[in-house]
């Protein structure tokens, strides 16, 4: 087992080029590889022998847990019986027909149809070009900005790469790239004025927007997006009446409203959309992550009845429409999907992740809100975030290369559990699957309340 295990080891640092890691230090070994081997429920096990609880479920994507027999054997049927077939030219499968009407079933009011694809990205990418495939059909060629949020997160691609508002992900690759511009984070932590109310901060989000919408001229701007509840940028609820202030303002201009719910969708929050949750009306929907729970590779853009029949009228003048993916609704993945979304209503998972994650963040609160280095303790639903401070009563920041985030999630891993330091600010996320019990919550929050004290304690 050991040699086995110092064998992938060689293999990864020489042939394997990880995702959102430091490649020099990774190669030079001074950064662990862990092989993970299996799963089950909340727990994942390495090669090693090591068990972890999960708190972030993979990267919010595991919403049923580890192993779930009945989304294997929906795979395996579906590779024997129909590996594959494309989409285009109105070709489908039993599987991705019966999936689309699955989601729009459970999608909020207004909701027509999904196009299919295989990560975040790819979805946002879709909602870009449909946005100004949409502008193009109504004869305004200029309507084709889109404004998204700092700290919003959309994807790694050039242009989600560019909607996504996070310095680490623009500063080496000349980003963003036109027309994407960014507004104000809802960050209430973090407002300008301590002063200011949450409502009167909304409001001073919804003038920001309405500035930049006058500045950059209404009849230039397409679309807004953004995350019903910040995720990568720090698992920051939006503050009262946010919603509804910014959808005012879009209203106004003849904007459209993406929702980003990748990883809101499908019950992290406790109802199906984080758009049900927040009273969002959006005119597109990002999904993917809990779509299948990432037992296969699948994303979509839900397109409103608004925006679909637009779409429609404009084929007639413009053909059929120039934008696919090969593995688009890809058979396996969609028969993923149908066995995960009929789980999640047997298991009643959307109603734990309320209960149980409303359990979690109030212990998490009582057990580490008082601490003298948390600023805050926020989230919704299944969803929760510490933020580290150096002094509560001024918000100061740590200096970055005490890198206190990454202390505090690996202190976490060796109690055990697996949180995230979050990529910007000193912030440790979690995001367990929907499936968490209060017992399993307990031992998250004594893990999180015990590496909390070690690392400050040695500060
Ligand atoms: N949107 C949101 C809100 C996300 O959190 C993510 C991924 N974390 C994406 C889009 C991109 O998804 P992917 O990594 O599958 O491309």
């Amino acid at each position: 087992m050991l040699e086995r295990s110092n064998e992938l080891n060689a293999w990864d640092r020489d042939h394997f080029f990880h995702p959102s890691t430091h490649m020099g230090s990774h190669a030079r070994g001074e950064t662990p590889t862990r092989v993970i081997g299996s799963g089950e429920g909340v727990y994942i096990t390495d090669t090693g022998g090591r068990t972890s609880l999960d708190a972030f479920a993979g990267l919010y994507c595991v919403n049923v847990g580890y192993g779930r027999q009945k989304i294997a054997d929906a795979i395996a049927e579906q590779a024997k019986n129909l590996a594959y077939y494309h989409a285009y030219v109105g070709h489908g499968t039993e599987a991705s027909i019966t999936l689309s009407k699955m989601i729009i079933d459970r999608a909020p009011e207004g909701m027509s149809r999904v196009y299919f694809g295989l990560s975040g990205s790819d979805a946002n990418e879709t909602n870009i070009k449909l946005i100004w495939y949409y502008n193009n059909i109504l004869g305004r060629p200029d309507k084709k900005k889109i404004i998204s949020r700092w700290r919003g997160y959309h994807g790694s691609g050039v242009m989600t790469g560019s909607l996504t508002g996070l310095e680490l992900f623009h500063k080496a690759f000349d980003l963003p790239r036109a027309p994407i511009l960014h507004t104000e984070a809802p960050y209430y932590f973090r407002r300008p004025d301590r002063s200011m109310d949450e409502e009167q901060f909304s409001q001073h989000c919804a003038d920001k927007l309405e500035e930049m919408i006058l500045a950059e001229g209404p009849e230039t701007v397409a679309a807004f997006i953004g995350e019903p509840i910040l995720g990568t940028g720090g698992i920051v609820p939006p503050p009262k009446g946010y919603w509804q202030k910014i959808q005012a303002v879009l209203q106004k201009y003849d904007i459209l409203l993406i929702a980003d719910e990748v990883v809101t969708g499908f019950g992290r929050l406790g109802t199906t959309f984080g758009s049900d949750y927040y009273g969002m009306k959006p005119d597109l929907i990002t999904i993917a992550k809990g779509l299948t729970s990432a037992y296969a590779p699948l994303s979509g853009t839900i397109v409103s009845d608004k925006v679909w029949q637009l779409l429609v009228q404009g084929s007639d003048q413009m053909g059929a429409i120039g934008h696919g993916w090969t593995y688009s609704a890809h058979p396996i993945c969609a028969a993923a999907g149908i066995a995960n979304l009929e789980l999640i209503d047997e298991l009643d998972l959307v109603k734990n992740a309320g209960d149980t994650g409303a359990y979690f963040r109030s212990e998490l609160t009582k057990a580490v809100g008082g601490h003298k280095n948390v600023g805050e303790v926020r989230g919704d639903g299944m969803m929760a975030a510490v933020e580290f401070v150096a002094d509560r009563d001024d918000r100061k920041f740590f200096d970055a290369s005490q890198k206190i985030g990454p202390q505090v999630s690996a202190a976490l891993l060796e109690r055990g559990v697996i949180g995230r330091a979050m990529p910007q600010g000193d912030i440790l996320g979690f995001a367990p699957p929907l499936c968490l019990t209060r017992g399993e919550a307990d031992i998250v929050v004594k893990a999180a309340a015990e590496a909390i004290d070690s690392v400050f304690k040695s500060i």
